[in-house]
């Protein structure tokens, strides 16, 4: 029976994490997960249910929403408790509160458990900010991806004016050391490079250089493993 491979990928916003995640996934035939996305989704209920700071109020509702993943033409769809909210999770209300939510033990708890539940039987990329340290330590490659914070703020903003939403470049940037703030120093499970870990910086890279250089490593451990891909 031929084994397939967890890939655990972990870095800041705007690394190119997500768009080399997802063709690496799709490379390899893979199933490709979003975590952040779970955590967007559970921020978007909290602040219509008006709950910011109130810990234990979001930990009660985290556990009462039925997070349902998947990806569909090329995109991470998300439906919670039946209701498809994947576009809404990307707007920039949701990109200001989310680090608050998912410095929440409780909150983390209840999506790591899923995620390990969906993870399991491996053939999988899965790109977040604890998923080479909490939720995979033990995953087949473990990947940490980073870029300076120019050009990851330059990414953002483009991605946000194709979308149709001017930000300012500076809005785009304090918003995002902001989160990288809050996401590399909370207690529970923050974002930090494992030692073995292999890093890439994508600041110079085109998608298709870093997507090759992720795929290079995944092959040299597939063969060490003498898996398959
Ligand atoms: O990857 P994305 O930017 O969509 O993640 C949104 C936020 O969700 C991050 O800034 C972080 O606070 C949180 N997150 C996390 N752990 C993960 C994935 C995302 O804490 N595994």
């Amino acid at each position: 029976m031929s084994k397939k491979l967890i890939i655990a990928i972990d870095g800041p916003a705007g690394s190119g994490k997500s768009t080399s995640a997802k063709l690496v996934a799709k490379r390899l035939n893979y199933l490709y997960i979003d975590t952040g996305a779970m955590y967007r989704a559970v921020t978007l209920f909290v602040l219509r249910n008006n709950l910011m700071g109130k810990t234990d109020e979001i930990i009660q509702l985290a556990n009462k929403l039925d997070i349902v993943l998947n990806f569909i033409d090329g995109e991470t769809n998300i439906k919670v408790n039946g209701e498809d909210v994947s576009k809404e999770i990307r707007s920039f209300e949701i990109n200001s509160n989310v680090s608050e939510i998912s410095a929440i033990e409780g909150v983390r708890k209840i999506l790591v458990k899923k995620q390990q539940e969906m993870g399991k039987n491996g053939g999988v990329v899965m790109e977040g900010r604890d998923i080479t340290t909490v939720v995979f330590p033990n995953a087949d490659a473990k990947i940490f991806i980073t870029a300076g914070i120019d050009e990851r703020a330059e990414r953002r903003a483009k991605e946000f004016s194709e979308k149709g939403t001017l930000i300012p470049i500076d809005k785009v940037k304090e918003n995002l050391k902001n989160r990288d703030f809050i996401d590399s120093h909370r207690e529970a499970s923050p974002l930090t490079k494992t030692p073995d870990s292999i890093e890439i910086d994508t600041s110079n890279t085109t998608i298709d250089e870093q997507v090759d250089l992720i795929l290079n490593e995944v092959k040299k451990i597939a063969f060490k493993k003498g898996i398959k891909i």
